[in-house]
């Protein structure tokens, strides 16, 4: 399994916030998922949102980190956030449970009591 890491506060994240109109929000760059606004404690929680994110780690590692960032930045002037293919895709992937056996969040989830 492939280690992901979570950053939380990030401004990156923050910007994007701004941009899209949302109060919070996780961003994908390569293997790490930034947050704004939501603890990750909190993220982990919802799978379908996990699911999602992780979709776009996938998508980084097939189309490669300058192709995905370039794809992605053509789709959205075209298409905006919604309609962008790889957010289409994402969607989509939000039950795809295999995902979570692909990536490796261990380090964040809370230890069985
Ligand atoms: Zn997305």
């Amino acid at each position: 399994m492939r280690k992901v890491r979570i950053r939380e506060n990030s401004w990156i994240a923050r910007l994007a916030a701004r941009k899209l109109k949302f109060h919070r929000v996780a961003i994908v760059i390569g293997r790490t998922i930034f947050l704004y606004n939501v603890t990750s404690a909190n993220f982990i929680k919802s799978r379908r949102w996990v699911m999602h994110e992780l979709k776009h780690v996938e998508q980084f590692e097939r189309e490669g980190w300058f192709r995905f960032l370039w794809l992605y930045m053509l789709d959205y002037l075209k298409a905006g956030y919604y309609n962008n293919r790889f957010e289409i895709e994402a969607r989509n992937a939000e039950t795809e449970e295999g995902l979570l056996f692909k990536y490796d969040l261990s380090a964040y989830l809370k230890p069985a009591s």
